[in-house]
């Protein structure tokens, strides 16, 4: 809980470029804190490409609204969530102004979320805009978790990030590195076709926590495309998942 606000504890996922499984990251470990006991909330502020719906499988839905706000939606993994994607039509937002964009992020973090929402974990829009800037200057996140892909140029944009952070003051509690290694399920030989290991290097040089990798594998896009989140079930990656929420519930 932070000082100047009250409410539940509000930690951001950020990534500098889009595309690297910030999204994939946060509804998992939004999955595995439920899972652990925790009453989690998950706003999706990547107002121009939200995936939340869909990792959720509550796309098309309508949340209902009381006083004007939005009451965010329930679903089968306890995670009350809410996305721009459940309140206006596809697409639309891509046309909007920063400031609109800013004031949507307000929509969703001030909605109706459960009076015993501990945590609100936060996916935001890749790189470092408006909404990201209202996001630490508004409401001050407790702190901020950064994932990349291993390549250096992914990693340079996600230090650019989380100098954002920094500069607001807002703790990054440390780096995850996803797309880490495939292992081919045919042949089952390992290969690292981003490479692997950089993300924990560049925790190293920054001084930063390093939480956890997790692997490119063909199981944990299908099981979002089709909202049955890998941290859900017991299959072989929910693991990894799991190993990084302990981190972020300690
Ligand atoms: P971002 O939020 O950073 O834009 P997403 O979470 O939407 O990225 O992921 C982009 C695509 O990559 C999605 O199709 C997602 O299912 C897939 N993806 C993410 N992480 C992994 C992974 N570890 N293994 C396989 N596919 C992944």
């Amino acid at each position: 809980m932070t000082a100047e606000r009250k409410g539940p504890m509000i930690i951001a996922v950020g990534s500098g470029k889009g595309g690297v499984g910030k999204s994939t990251l946060t509804a998992n470990l939004a999955i595995a804190l439920a899972k652990k006991g925790v009453k989690v909330g998950l706003v999706d502020a990547d107002i121009y490409g939200p995936s939340q719906p869909v990792i959720f499988g509550t796309q098309g839905q309508r949340p209902d609204a009381r006083d004007n706000k939005p009451i965010p939606l329930e679903s089968k993994y306890g995670v009350d969530h809410l996305s721009m994607g459940h309140l206006v039509a596809p697409g639309k937002a891509l046309a909007w102004r920063g400031p609109m964009a800013a004031g949507a992020l307000g929509q969703l973090i001030e909605a109706h979320w459960a009076e015993d929402t501990q945590v609100l974990l936060i996916d935001l829009p890749p790189g470092t805009g408006d909404v990201q800037l209202t996001m630490v200057q508004k409401f001050k996140p407790a702190g901020a978790v950064l994932v990349s892909t291993p390549q250096d140029l992914a990693l340079i944009d996600a230090a650019r990030a989380g100098q954002l952070f920094d500069t607001a003051g807002v703790p990054v509690i440390g780096l995850v590195e996803n797309m880490s290694g495939y292992a081919c399920p045919h042949c089952g030989e390992t290969s690292d076709p981003f490479g692997s290991g950089g993300v924990e290097a560049a925790a190293g040089r920054l001084e930063l926590p390093f939480l956890g990798r997790i692997p490119l594998a063909m199981d944990i896009r299908q099981g979002s495309d089709a909202g049955e989140p890998p941290a859900a079930g017991d299959g072989a990656h929910a693991g990894a998942f799991h190993a990084i929420a302990e981190k972020l519930a300690t």
